[in-house]
């Protein structure tokens, strides 16, 4: 078993397609199928707050946060987007590449209208 990758944000586990993953800020993995959220330490590791919040430059807390879940468009699928320290971040493998996605974009028109 490798050491558990550090990754900036709570790391969450999803399956797509029949493959599970967990991803966390940048780092993306695949994991065997079975792997539950007790399991997550096992591959990766939140850093937390401090790590966190020097990585993006921010003295904001992680209490300010605000999320939502977002319906794929297989409608599906669920992503909970989740805007903390003025970053958007999205479980979907979208976001993990492109840094941006459809489902942040969707959840931007909820805050709004908020
Ligand atoms: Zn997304």
């Amino acid at each position: 078993m490798p050491n558990p990758i550090k990754c900036a944000w709570p790391p969450k586990t999803y399956t797509l397609f029949g493959v599970r993953y967990i991803a966390g800020g940048d780092h993306i993995i695949e994991v065997p199928l079975d792997t539950k959220t007790e399991d997550i330490h096992k591959y990766m590791i939140w850093e937390g707050k401090e790590t966190s919040a020097s990585v993006f430059g921010k003295t904001k807390t992680l209490e300010q946060e605000w999320s939502t879940e977002i319906l794929s468009s297989n409608k599906k699928d669920k992503y909970r987007v989740i805007l903390r320290c003025d970053q958007w971040v999205c479980p979907c493998m979208g976001f993990s590449f492109k840094r941006k996605c459809s489902h942040i974009e969707k959840a931007k028109v909820i805050r709004k209208q908020e």
